[in-house]
């Protein structure tokens, strides 16, 4: 947990929200007054944490407030940390393999970190043990493949691909077909996120859900909506399209290092209603981690 903070807040620093300082000042040597909500409220709003989500934080910050009367700034801050942390909802175990192979699909819009985050992914799975194989199904952008595949150099495992503007679907289907006739543990597909034609997007993704259901019973097994957090609300009218086209079973929220938005878990979270498996911090492989909303919380307020 420590580590999921460290680096977080590392990753987090250069432009962290300083919610935690802001509200200090805010706040200072008085005792905490309701005429200070509105300041509050603006404070929220600026770290991206979404109209619903601030309105929610502060409805039970007022409960709380009443019921425990904090006297200095520091108590108010924990009482606020204690409402955030609440809130969100983590996976149970993102690590889980459920299937033999187990399917999983990475979907979100282009330049989400999609491709990036299965590389992750593989490397992390085959480094807790399992046997892996990655499916380049973004036939679409040229150099999909390719990057999927330098992934899959520097982390050992194969890659399943096809020639540039082939069937999705296809491709995901032989990466099923080689996760079962190897009996690998583990299958993770990359998909194309193009979203100017959302017929489009909602059938291919459609297919291929249904093309490695037929292969596999249950497949996929998991959907991971991949979210860029510094597009912030943006990338939340994107997700709600997938969401509609697919079903989304995680979120990985990608660069959370790169930005001062990073409240924009909390506006996932009240939007979409889907737990986070992993967090993106930075472009090498090991730079994903496990969603713990404490360590989270406690990057956002400093
Ligand atoms: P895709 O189009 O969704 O497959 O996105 P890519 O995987 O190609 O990633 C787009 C860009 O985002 C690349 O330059 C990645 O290196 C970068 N990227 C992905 N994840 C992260 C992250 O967590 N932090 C940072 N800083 N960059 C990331």
């Amino acid at each position: 947990m420590a580590g999921f903070f460290e680096r977080l807040r590392q990753g987090m620093t250069k432009t962290r929200t300083g919610l935690g300082d802001k509200i200090r000042a805010l706040v200072g040597g008085r005792q905490w007054s309701d005429s200070l909500y509105d300041d509050l409220e603006e404070i929220l709003y600026e770290a991206d944490l979404g109209a619903q989500a601030v309105e929610s934080i502060l409805d039970q910050l007022r409960q709380r407030v009443r019921e425990s009367r904090p006297e200095r700034a520091e108590d108010v801050l924990d009482l606020l940390r204690q409402v955030m942390v609440s809130m969100l909802e983590s996976m149970p175990n993102p690590y889980e393999l459920t299937g033999t192979p187990a399917i999983w699909l990475m979907v979100g819009v282009n330049g989400t970190g999609k491709t990036t985050t299965a590389g992750k992914l593989a490397e992390r799975m085959k480094r807790r043990g399992h046997s892996v194989i990655l499916g380049a199904a973004d036939t679409f952008r040229a150099a999909a493949a390719e990057q999927l595949m330098e992934w899959g150099r520097r982390a050992g495992v194969d890659v399943v691909h096809q020639v540039e503007g082939a069937d999705p679907a296809a491709v995901a289907f032989d990466t099923v077909r080689a996760a079962s006739a190897r009996k690998l543990d583990l299958a993770v597909i990359d998909t194309a996120g193009r979203l100017h034609n959302k017929a489009h997007l909602m059938q291919e993704l459609g297919k291929i859900a249904r093309v490695v259901g037929r292969e596999c019973p249950g497949a996929p097994h998991q959907v991971w909506l991949v979210i860029d957090a510094t597009t912030g609300q943006n990338g939340l009218e994107q997700a709600r399209v997938f969401q509609e086209a697919v079903n989304v079973t995680g979120i990985v929220l990608t660069k959370l290092d790169g930005t001062a938005k990073g409240g924009v878990a909390f506006a996932i979270h009240q939007a979409l209603n889907i737990p986070i498996g992993f967090v993106g911090v930075g472009e090498k492989l090991d730079d994903l981690m496990t969603f713990d909303p404490e360590g989270y919380v406690r990057a956002i307020l400093g």
